[in-house]
């Protein structure tokens, strides 16, 4: 039976983020900035991952608390093997009704059809701008548009729902709004607009060089014209517009200037099976060490239980009212 726990503002614990790994191919400059994971950076040893078998012991616990989606993510997700292994698992568990993966797509083109097979129900996928000297400069690594397209182009072909998401930048890629809207208003695939976050600690965040959800809604629409379309359900994190012809969606995550914390429903698992409450956490709460003591599910539970009750967390409605930042935890490890 499904017991829901409520936190301090009555959310819910109701979607599960999984960071399986904390590696990625890429080294974009607003997540892992190559300054500072350079070639000498130590990444976890697979022995400090967590093993599918313990993510889905504790799948199956937050599943008991009325979790109902879980987003595989990373670091790089498909640079864990076996994944579409761990999708079907997670799939099985009773009361998890939507497994996504959010991912570069650069390793799509090989196992599209197997994650699909497995029965994952939809892929996010990562594209910061459509032409190759922008986005050789985002991902920090020199690669083209070309192997992201082609792992999109998998994905549609294995039948996997896409949605494409775009970090915007002051300074690096705003220039790609239009033409991003442009390709995939054309491919009919859901583009959605992330504004720059100050997540970690490393990735020269400022107000600065946050575009607003309001400049590229207005930017898009003097071209394309939009209608807003209505929520779909309760915490839906981004504003959807279509376009007039009916044509594609886009979407857009605000997070800075109109954050969305009152419905937050999200708990993030990091690869070492620490648990936080918020993107923009200082602690995580280590559960692997319970895992690897043979701690009964009941004393898992009653931690967890704890750990939600408690929490108040809010960041981004703090940083609007210019409370003073603190420390974080890096993105690639909790995972986006
Ligand atoms: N590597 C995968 C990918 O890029 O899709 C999954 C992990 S990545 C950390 C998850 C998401 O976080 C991506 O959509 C990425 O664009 C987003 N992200 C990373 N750093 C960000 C930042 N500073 N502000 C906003 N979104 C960010
Ligand atoms: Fe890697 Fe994703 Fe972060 Fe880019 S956003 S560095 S692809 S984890
Ligand atoms: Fe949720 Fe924290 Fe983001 Fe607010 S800042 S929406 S509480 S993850």
């Amino acid at each position: 039976m499904v017991e829901y726990v409520l936190d301090k503002h009555d959310r819910p614990m109701k979607d599960l983020r999984i960071s399986v790994i904390d590696q990625c191919n890429f080294r974009c400059t607003y997540c892992m900035p190559a300054e500072i994971f350079g070639d000498d950076y130590r990444f976890m040893p697979e022995s400090e991952l967590l093993s599918f078998d313990e993510i889905i012991r504790l799948v199956k616990i937050f599943a008991q608390f009325g979790t109902e989606k879980v987003r595989i993510t990373g670091g790089e997700p498909l640079m864990r093997k076996n994944m579409d292994q761990l999708v079907a698992r997670i799939k099985q568990v009773e009361g998890i009704q939507d497994v996504a993966i959010t991912t570069n797509a650069v390793f799509l083109v090989k196992q599209a059809k197997k994650l699909k097979e497995a029965g994952l129900d939809r892929v996010n996928i990562s594209l910061d701008a459509i032409e190759d000297e922008v986005f050789k400069e985002t991902n920090g690594r020199g690669i083209k548009t070309k192997p992201v397209i082609k792992g999109i182009e998998a994905a549609r072909e294995a039948g996997l729902p896409i949605k494409i998401n775009m970090v915007v930048k002051k300074g690096m890629n705003e220039d790609q709004i239009l033409p991003m809207a442009r390709y995939f208003k054309q491919t009919g695939d859901t583009l959605r607009f992330i504004e720059f976050m100050d997540v970690g600690n490393h990735n020269g965040w400022n107000m600065d060089t946050v575009v607003s959800k309001k400049e590229i809604i207005e930017q898009i629409h003097k071209e394309m014209p939009l209608e807003p379309v209505d929520p779909q359900y309760y915490g839906e994190v981004a504003n959807r517009y279509q376009y007039e012809d009916g044509s594609a969606e886009i979407g857009v995550i605000s997070s800075v200037t109109d954050a969305f914390c009152s419905t937050c429903t999200r708990v993030r698992l990091s690869a070492d099976g620490h648990l936080f409450t918020c993107l923009f956490a200082s602690v995580g709460y280590d559960i692997r060490s319970m895992l690897r003591d043979d701690e009964p599910d009941e004393a898992i539970i009653s931690r967890l239980i704890h750990i939600w009750t408690k929490r108040d967390d809010q960041y981004s409605i703090d940083r609007k009212n210019g409370k003073p930042t603190r420390k974080k935890i890096e993105m690639s490890y909790i995972g986006g």
